[in-house]
């Protein structure tokens, strides 16, 4: 397999660090530089918890680090205001994004796809990482043909920044391009609490649960008459996303567009 040139925006983060191990540890991969806001000018040897793995520079500036590595794409965990500035200044350089920091906006992503366009390079933005939570919502858009009425609830640590997860956001708008338009509840419904119904999302709920213990989860529960059907992902660990950061890499390679979400990678 050809060899691909990888830096990684993030590498001390709990998802970071793990791509790190992921790029280290694939034959076919060469970590070329890591970027971090903080140990500008080290080497990621110097950093506790990394002192195996050598020759890769750390830059606090993304134009600098651009300039002097060969990178071919820039795996992106940090967060989504420096994860925007990255992926659109790696493309600036024909570096192609893998991009795994949520919270991006409507217009971030709209951004991105027409830079992608004007460049023809690729790009890969993906809220989940995880297989088994791709067919999670592959899954709960089936059963959304047939279930109008859905709610969905996500469970994250209590470290976690944004909410509702990219992950609910994501599954939200699968089922909103299948689902027949409902406005679920009651017609008079009232919150005596603000927020008792979560954040509402074309008509559907989606409820953020924050507990230290937990990793990321999700739990998308359908009703109609007599029955339920509920349609769960658990991730017990970052590693259950690194098998995702593997295909999205070699993917990005072959693609020269914008793709907003692993389910439309995977076969
Ligand atoms: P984290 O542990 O807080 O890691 C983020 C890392 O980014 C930290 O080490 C932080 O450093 C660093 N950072 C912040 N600003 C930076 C900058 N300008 N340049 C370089 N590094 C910078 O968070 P995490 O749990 O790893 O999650 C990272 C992102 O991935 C979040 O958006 C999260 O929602 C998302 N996520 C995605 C998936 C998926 O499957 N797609 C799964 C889990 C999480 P400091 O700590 O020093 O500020």
């Amino acid at each position: 397999m050809e060899q691909i040139n990888i830096m990684i925006a993030g590498p001390r983060g709990r998802m970071g660090s793990e791509a790190v191990k992921l790029a280290a540890g694939t034959e076919h991969f060469n970590l070329v530089a890591v970027l971090d806001h903080k140990h500008d000018g080290m080497m990621l040897s110097d950093i506790e918890g990394f002192q195996s793995i050598h020759n890769v520079p750390i830059y606090t500036d993304i134009e600098k680090c651009l300039q002097n590595v060969q990178a071919d794409v820039l795996i992106d965990l940090t967060t989504p205001e420096f994860g925007m500035l990255h992926a659109k200044t790696a493309l600036s350089y024909n570096v192609r994004p893998v991009v795994g920091t949520t919270g991006f906006s409507k217009e971030n992503l709209e951004e991105l796809e027409r830079l992608c366009k004007e460049k023809e390079l690729g790009c890969i933005i993906a809220p989940n990482f995880a297989i088994g939570a791709v067919l999670m919502m592959k899954f709960s858009q089936l059963a959304a043909k047939y279930f109008r009425d859905v709610e969905i609830i996500e469970l994250h640590h209590d470290k976690k920044l944004d909410a509702p997860s990219g992950t609910a956001v994501k599954t939200a708008e699968m089922i909103s391009a299948v689902r027949e338009a409902k406005k679920q509840g009651h017609a008079n419904e009232k919150e005596t609490i603000t927020g008792a119904r979560g954040a509402e999302f074309d008509g559907m709920h989606i409820h953020s649960v924050r507990l230290p213990g937990l990793i990321a989860h999700q739990q998308v529960l359908f009703g109609s008459d007599g029955q339920t059907l509920t349609i769960r992902h658990d991730s017990y660990n970052r590693e259950s996303f690194m098998s995702g950061v593997k295909v999205a890499v070699e993917t990005v390679m072959k693609h020269n567009s914008f793709v907003y979400g692993l389910e439309n990678i995977l076969d």
